[in-house]
């Protein structure tokens, strides 16, 4: 699950992580006021607009505007309140539709005393699956472009290890203040500034946390400016109060739907849906269908109990993408037995009436030869195997016709 910014801010605030403060806004007068409060809070008349979606590059896409008086407000709260912004992580990119902006966040100026005083550096927190710890990433070179600089200078990108047994050590926040250049002040800020972000970072059970740009003001302060956090699903019933932040505006609405019924679901840009009971065989069957020539246009895993009412559901998920040619169904009867599942399969087709592409199940496990005959039987455009190389055959033949 992903934070909104605000959202993010606050929750690293309670860490005591330094942050750009803001009140967020639905409305232009609530965007008015907010601006008054920050304007008597920081002392100065500068404010920035910020759109609240959840994707970045919103700077680049016109979504975060500099504002120096109340009559800027009302003009920037008014575009980027309910246009449609789009960035190079909207859907579709910059050619795509955008996403609606419903929110906005009205922040203090960060950069002080004046931008050319401020250095913008890049921190990010996550895990490393090779190494299977979490890393600090930084960079000197923050801001809107530092997937050019990892691409371009990789050098200027460094990584900081944590020992999952030891957590971070207080040498390794001084060592990345260090290589940041800092000394002094700014130094013992950044040697703050990561140590609560750490915390953060583990006290939320979150997955990412990055803050591009952090910052490093004239007066020698490290603060996020910006922050995306994503959060562990699996944790999230740790954190109600951060479980209730959800914004399934912002989700893909598929995949909102496939989780009110209990489905795993994700969707991917191939050709052939799939429908699996179990994650790891989930997993198996998208690299058979990649093995036979084709793309999986999702990832669904059924659970457990694939009964009659499950399947129908997980087909109308499955077919509400209009790039599914064909669909393979994958179920190991160890739980269920696959009889049960292959009644399923034709009750839920019958049931439905309208899909028009192939079907091809495979059913292995208790009752597999019952299964398979009861497939067979039921004359519907169904194709039937027992073994995976049998299925992942069908699933190229059918994508040749
Ligand atoms: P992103 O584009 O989605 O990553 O949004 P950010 O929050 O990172 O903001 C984008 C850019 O807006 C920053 O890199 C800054 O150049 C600018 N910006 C953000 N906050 C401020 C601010 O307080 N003052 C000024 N002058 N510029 C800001
Ligand atoms: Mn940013």
């Amino acid at each position: 699950m992903n934070l909104h910014e605000y959202q993010g801010k606050e929750m690293l605030k309670s860490y005591g992580v330094a942050i750009q403060e803001g009140i967020v806004a639905d409305t232009v007068e609530e965007a008015v006021d907010a601006y008054n409060k920050i304007k008597e809070a920081s002392g100065s008349k500068f404010a920035v607009v910020k759109a609240q979606i959840h994707a970045g590059g919103r700077g680049k896409g016109g979504g975060v505007k500099l504002a120096k008086s109340e009559e800027d407000i009302r003009e920037h709260a008014g575009n980027i309140l309910g246009m449609m912004l789009k960035t190079p992580q909207t859907p579709g990119g910059l050619n795509g539709p955008g996403k609606l902006v419903s929110k906005i966040l009205i922040a203090e100026d960060a950069y002080v005393p004046d931008f050319d005083a401020c250095k913008e550096y890049y921190v990010s927190v996550l895990m490393d699956r090779e190494r299977k710890c979490n890393v600090i990433i930084y960079s000197t070179e923050g801001g809107m472009d530092i997937e050019a600089v990892a691409e371009k200078t990789p050098h200027l990108v460094h990584k900081e290890y944590i020992d999952p047994t030891l957590g971070l050590q207080p040498f390794q926040s001084r060592k990345i203040a260090f290589n940041l250049g800092l000394s002094g002040k700014a130094m013992k800020e950044m040697v703050r500034f990561i140590s609560s972000l750490y915390k953060a970072f583990v006290g939320s059970d979150a997955s990412l946390f990055e803050i591009n740009p952090c910052m490093h003001n004239g007066n020698d302060e490290i603060v996020a400016v910006d922050c995306k956090v994503t959060l562990d699903d699996n944790a999230l019933y740790r954190h109600p109060d951060l479980a209730a932040q959800r914004d399934t505006k912002e989700e893909d609405p598929t995949e909102v739907e496939a989780k009110e019924h209990g489905l795993n679901y994700v969707n991917l840009d191939g050709n052939v849906g799939c429908m699996v009971n179990g994650a790891g065989l989930a997993m198996a069957t998208m690299d058979i269908i990649k093995l036979s020539g084709g793309e999986p246009a999702n990832f669904l895993d059924v659970g457990g109990t694939a009964d009659a009412a499950r399947v129908e559901q997980a087909f109308r998920i499955i077919l509400k993408d209009p790039k599914v040619k064909a669909i393979l169904i994958n179920i190991f009867g160890g739980i269920v037995r696959c009889d049960r599942v292959a009644q399923g399969v034709v009750d839920a087709y019958k049931n439905m009436g309208n899909i028009n592409v192939p079907i091809i199940v495979r059913l292995q496990g208790t009752n597999a030869d019952l299964a398979k005959t009861i497939i067979d039987e039921s004359g519907l455009a169904v194709h039937s195997a027992i073994l995976l190389k049998e299925a992942a055959e069908l699933v190229s033949q059918v994508l040749e016709d």
